[in-house]
């Protein structure tokens, strides 16, 4: 393929990715978008096979082979992977490419053709874009494996609190610079590999250490971030290998998780420093801890008095949560608003930036339900409607309707926007306990005098309220 058609697939492939992104940012026009990305990286794929600059049967081989292993894996892992687990699926895919970019590093590095390539400042100039693309992959790949591990509980959520930890990054820090010196000062690839293989270590270790001290509430800023980094060290591989496309690409996903990354510290009040410092929120699902200590009696209901309440009510706000997505109610969520929409019931959903375990995670939950798009409303856009609002209907969710944010100074979640169900004539809280959410903070909503608690699976407590509302 000549050169001038390879650029134009590069530059096709560009544009989709850029249609894909605009798409992907509205439910609507989300599955356009995911077609878009799809056609872009089959574009991509197939121009940089065929410009391949020394092609030859056994290379040709050698990639399909790979693509064929990685492909059945990807492929088993989408059909398999639950809609709970997607996060943690996110982030060791993360933990790929900061992998893929350290190895393909190491292997410009050693390769003798690239090493004769460049003279003078192009061979400086190209040591740099190799220090630092294995810099990033290593900080991408370990922290990537870290919140797989903290997101899946396989770790613990609790952050992990080293005494001088600032110094200690520091330190870390220092030796990544003096290694990053004697790198391009060595005159042989043996003499250089040592201070490589240091600093990768130093990488590795750093990004599991920055990712271990941050836990509880602060993780979505932390995932949105890994995927920044994962969009940088594709980057950086593209400086490596020249390739234009890649350069534009990792550059497209780093600055947008970048951009996630400061909507997501928006949403929960956070400045980005001070999440990376770490050291916010407790484990998850556990007893609760920190701030004033709740007083008080909760009410418990059952499923026929859950349906009075709603027969009775003229408006309805629903607010889902991750519990929504564990115990996969969301279809019967929308057959019980319908039913209560059929009696002229304004039902609307009411949806906080970090509900669940993802960005977007209950939008794409309620769009696989088909809940109409209009009725679903971002915190924003309805937090002022609940003093005129009968019931605020919270299905599995805890943290992101904790008034403790806005009454506690002392809380661990202070500041952080929610949604204020408490302020609707009744809530009614759908949860199997009385544990924490994934901050692990008590929640004094349970307390209050107009709020009631529906104990029990929600899919199971919704299948029971609907046959209530249809008898
Ligand atoms: P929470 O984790 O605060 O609360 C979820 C609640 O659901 C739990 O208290 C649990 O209580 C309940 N639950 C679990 N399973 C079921 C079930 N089968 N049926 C009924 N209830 C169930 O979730 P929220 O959505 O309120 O808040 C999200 C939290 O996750 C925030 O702290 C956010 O910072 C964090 N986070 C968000 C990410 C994102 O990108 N959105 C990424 C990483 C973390 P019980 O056990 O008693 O049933």
């Amino acid at each position: 393929m000549n050169e001038g058609l390879i650029t134009v697939s590069y530059i096709g492939a560009t544009i989709l990715f850029i249609l894909s992104l605009g798409g992907l940012s509205n439910p609507e026009t989300s599955r356009r978008g995911n077609l878009f990305g799809i056609i872009g990286m089959s574009l991509a794929v197939l121009a940089t096979l065929i410009g391949l600059r020394v092609p030859s049967a056994s290379n040709y081989a050698l990639i399909i082979i790979g693509m064929a292993i990685g492909g059945a894996v990807g492929v088993y892992a989408a059909i398999r992977v639950k809609m709970t687990e997607m996060p943690e699926l996110v982030a060791l895919m993360h933990s790929l490419v900061g992998l893929a970019a350290c190895l393909v590093g190491f292997a410009n590095y050693l390769d003798p053709s690239a090493a004769s390539h460049f003279v003078g400042a192009a061979k400086t100039i190209h040591e740099v874009e190799i220090y630092l693309g294995i810099l990033i992959g290593a900080v991408t790949f370990s922290g990537s494996l870290i919140a797989f591990g903290k997101l899946s509980g396989k770790i613990g959520g609790k952050p992990l609190m080293l005494p001088a930890r600032h110094f200690l990054n520091l330190g870390l820090l220092v030796i990544a610079l003096i290694a990053g010196k004697v790198f391009l000062n060595a005159h042989t690839p043996e003499a250089g590999m040592v201070p490589l293989a240091i600093m990768t270590v130093v990488a590795l270790l750093f990004g599991i250490h920055m990712v271990m001290a941050i836990g509880g509430a602060d993780m979505p800023v932390v995932v949105s971030m890994l995927n920044s980094y994962s969009g940088w060290a594709a980057s950086a591989t593209g400086f490596m290998l020249n390739n234009d496309l890649l350069i534009v690409v990792g550059a497209l996903v780093g600055s947008s998780g970048a951009i996630l990354s400061y909507i997501m510290c928006k949403a929960m009040n956070r400045q980005f420093l001070s999440v990376i410092a770490g050291g916010f929120g407790t484990g998850g699902g556990t007893a609760p801890a920190a701030g004033a200590a709740p007083a008080g009696e909760v009410v418990a209901v059952n499923a026929e008095e859950t349906a009075d309440l709603l027969r009775e009510a003229k408006s309805v706000i629903i607010v889902p949560g991750y519990g929504m997505a564990v115990a996969q109610a969301q279809h019967t969520v929308y057959e019980i608003t319908k039913l209560l929409r059929e009696k002229g019931v304004n039902v609307r959903f009411g949806i906080h930036p970090v509900a669940g375990r993802m960005p977007g995670h209950m939008n794409v939950l309620l769009a696989e339900a088909k809940v109409p798009y209009d009725i679903v409303l971002e915190m924003d856009e309805l937090n002022h409607d609940f003093p005129t609002t009968d019931v605020a209907m919270i299905i599995g969710a805890n943290d992101i309707v904790n008034p403790a944010a806005q009454d506690d100074p002392n809380s661990p979640i202070a500041g952080m926007p929610v949604l204020e169900v408490w302020k609707a004539k009744t809530s009614i809280v759908m949860k199997r306990s009385m544990a924490s959410g994934y901050a692990g903070v008590d929640n004094p909503l349970f307390y209050k005098e107009n709020n009631r608690m529906l104990f029990g699976d929600a899919k199971k407590m919704l299948d029971a309220v609907l046959e209530k509302l249809r008898a």
